[in-house]
């Protein structure tokens, strides 16, 4: 079986912790940004698009207020959780 499916809120996600990272004073190896990406996207409703070009699409995409203002409230929620449990010492 061959498909291919992406999650559009992947890249919302990444490039919004992107965005707020400098602000965020969470460690950002890969371990821990993963970790905040992942309590996110457990969060929020997933947005499947059947393409390869999800980054495209979430950049098409628009958002309204309500739902930018959750994501951040997210994020910087993920990113104490993340901050006072990290897991990158067992990883790797
Ligand atoms: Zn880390």
């Amino acid at each position: 079986m061959e498909y291919k499916v992406k999650n559009v809120m992947e890249y919302v996600v990444a490039n919004k912790l992107e965005k707020l990272e400098p602000t965020l004073k969470c460690c950002k190896c890969k371990q821990c940004t993963s970790d905040i990406v992942a309590y996110v996207l457990n969060r929020i409703p997933a947005k499947y698009v059947a393409s390869e070009k999800g980054e495209l699409f979430s950049k098409i995409i628009e958002f309204d207020k309500e739902f930018e203002h959750e994501l951040l409230i997210l994020i910087a929620q993920a990113a104490e959780v993340v901050r006072e449990n990290p897991l990158h010492d067992k990883a790797e």
